[in-house]
Order: C-alpha cells, then structure tokens, then sequence
C-alpha cells in the first residue's frame, strides 16, 4: 500500500503546486500509516533525491525523452502501471492542464473515485472525505470517496508545506510506452515570464486602463515585485493582452498570495479565477464595485493617479 504522488515539471525541474501535492501526499500517508512514492515522467534535471524533504520516500522516474511532451493517454497507461506496482491506493496530482487531462482518464482506468480541487486533507476517521471548492469558490462540498483506489488533485496554495531532512531514493521504473497518437510540431513557449500559475504574487488589468498604451502601470509593478501579470477576459478579447493571461472562469484560475486588480470591475466571472487568492488588493475608481466586496485592501482612486505613487514608493522601498 502506498500513497502515490505524480510529480509535474517544467524545463526540467519539479513545479513548486507539485513540492505542494507531495506533502499533502506526504501529509496522507501519515495520517493513513503508509508510505508516500511519487513519479516523474520525463527528463529531469534535478536530484530528485530532494523530495525526501518533501515527505517522500522513493521517486519512480521513467526517464524517456518522448514523455517530454504531454500525452494524455499515453501518460495514463504509465501512471496505471506505476500505481498497481506500488499498490497505490491513493493518488495525488497538482491540480493543473496535466491533471485535468489525466486523472479523469486513470480514474476510468483504475475504476477509482475521483476528487478535483481539494481544499484540505482528507477526512480519514470515517470513511474517506475530501473538501473541495464549488460554485465558483463560493462554497465547499465534502465529497466521500468509497473506492478501493482514490484520486485527488489539490489546489495550488491551499497545502502550506515544511521542509524536512530526509533523501528519498530514486528508482527507474521499467514502464512499457505505448506510442502516441498525437505528436507535437511545433511549441511556442513563453520566456522570460514569471509563470501565472505558480507565481506569489500577480499584477492584474482591466478596461479602467484604457488601452494598451498604459499597461506600464501593470508591468513596472510587476517587474519591481517579481509578480507575474495577468488581466481581465475583455482585455485579452480585444487584444490589449495575450490570452495567456486572461484570469477567470473562462481563463486561468490562479491562487497567489497576493492579487492586485487595477481597473477591475470584479464581475463575477472574474471572481471566479481569482478568488482563492490569500490576499487581494483593489484599485478601482468606483466605491460601488463589486470587486470592493472580495478585496481585502481597496484603493478607491484613479489608477492613472495612484499606479504611478505605489510604483514609485515600492521602486523607494526596493532602493534601501
Ligand atoms: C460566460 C462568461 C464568462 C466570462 N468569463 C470571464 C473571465 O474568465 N474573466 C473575466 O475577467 N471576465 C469574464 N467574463 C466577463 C465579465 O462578465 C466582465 O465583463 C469582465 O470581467 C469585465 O472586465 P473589466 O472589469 O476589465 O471591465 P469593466 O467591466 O469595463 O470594468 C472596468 C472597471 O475599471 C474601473 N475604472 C475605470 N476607469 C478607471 C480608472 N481610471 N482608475 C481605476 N479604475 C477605473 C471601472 O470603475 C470599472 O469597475 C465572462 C462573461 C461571461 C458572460
């Protein structure tokens, strides 16, 4: 019996949301009094011994450089494989593109419950209960999970992880590839950017900017913070930004630490993306908007007046 842990990566190295999934693997297998194992598919650069201070006792790589790019299919039949060769009896994924394609299908594969975007661990004492985030994050549901095996993928930054001292052992895992129906031609990565998912914190426009013209007032911020930009669905529909960064129920859904919305209204689909944020911050011109309403810090203000002094102040602060 083990609790399994897939381990997502990216250029090479283990995603932060992944060092997340294989605590709360971690966290698991202690409640449940087994083992936490994780699997990478893939080339990898780092040590992977590493993820012994994440809970994890030994990591099963299949080092293949055609698992470089996602297949869904092929990806499952893997992990269908490393799972009954470890009697995993629960497993975890990030809850991310790589798990929404996946875990549906292993949970077919493996007749195993499924629950995506965990919020919390696992109820154990009766039964088998995980709470996770419905209605757009306005609500939690726990949903029992009465299968032999289980799958669940977490929500980025829900798990606070500590580190630890220990070197999980690293284990080839002779897995039989099938060959994939899909093939990748071409990949037009994004570079130099602070990655949306995964980043602290994140620096969002609306249409109260005006035009694309302005979007300094978003980037410079960003830049001096480290954050990552993102932006509202009319911005992107009307190409004042790149889809990549439009945040919402139709867009990504990111959870940073901290979420300033410049010249957001904060309409509910918005909301939607962006609500589990740990701390959002609002500048907005009107006092009625609804985005006040879910802000924990509001700025009732012109973002042409009030961007240029917070810019400012943190380039001050940032000096000393
Ligand atoms: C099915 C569906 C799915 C959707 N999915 C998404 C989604 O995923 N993500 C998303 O973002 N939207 C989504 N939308 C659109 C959503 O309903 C809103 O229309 C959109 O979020 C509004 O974007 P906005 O706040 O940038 O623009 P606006 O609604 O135009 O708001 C602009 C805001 O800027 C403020 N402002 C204006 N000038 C200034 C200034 N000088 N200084 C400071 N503030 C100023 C205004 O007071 C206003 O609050 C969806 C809609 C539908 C129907």
């Amino acid at each position: 019996m083990s609790i399994l842990i897939f381990l997502d990566k990216a250029d090479g190295h283990i995603r932060k949301s992944s060092l997340e999934a294989a605590s709360y693997g971690a966290a698991i297998a202690a409640q449940t009094g087994t083992v936490a194992e994780a699997i990478v598919l893939g080339t990898i650069t780092e040590d992977l011994s590493v993820m012994g201070k994440y809970g994890i006792s030994k990591v099963y790589t299949v080092d293949d450089a055609v698992l470089d790019e996602l297949d869904a299919q092929v990806y499952t039949k893997i992990l269908a494989q490393v799972a009954a060769a470890t009697s995993a009896t629960v497993i975890v994924f990030s809850n991310n593109l790589v798990a929404k394609a996946v875990a549906p299908r292993l949970s077919v594969r493996l007749k195993a419950g499924l629950v995506t975007g965990a919020v919390a661990l696992p109820a154990t004492s009766n039964g088998f209960v995980v709470k996770k985030n419905v209605f757009s994050g306005k609500a939690f549901a726990n949903v029992s999970i009465d299968t032999a095996v289980k799958i669940i993928t977490l929500n980025t930054n829900t798990f606070s992880y500590s580190i630890g001292n220990g070197a999980a052992e690293v284990v080839p895992f002779a897995a039989t590839i099938d060959v994939a129906n899909v093939k990748v031609t071409a990949t037009n990565k994004i570079v130099g950017e602070v990655s949306l998912t995964e980043a602290d914190i994140v620096v969002s426009g609306g249409r109260g900017l005006k035009g694309p013209e302005n979007w300094a007032l978003v980037t410079d911020l960003a830049k001096l913070l480290g954050a990552a930009t993102a932006c509202s669905r009319p911005v992107a529909d009307i190409h004042w930004r790149p889809h990549h960064e439009h945040v919402g129920q139709t867009g990504i859904a990111i959870a940073p630490n901290l979420y300033i919305a410049i010249g957001i209204s904060g309409a509910i689909q918005h909301l939607a993306g962006v609500n589990r944020s740990k701390t959002i911050v609002v500048i907005n011109k009107d006092p009625e908007a609804p985005f006040f309403k879910a802000a924990d810090y509001g700025i009732v203000g012109d973002a042409f007046e009030v961007m240029p002094k917070i810019i400012e102040a943190v380039r001050e602060l940032k000096s000393h």
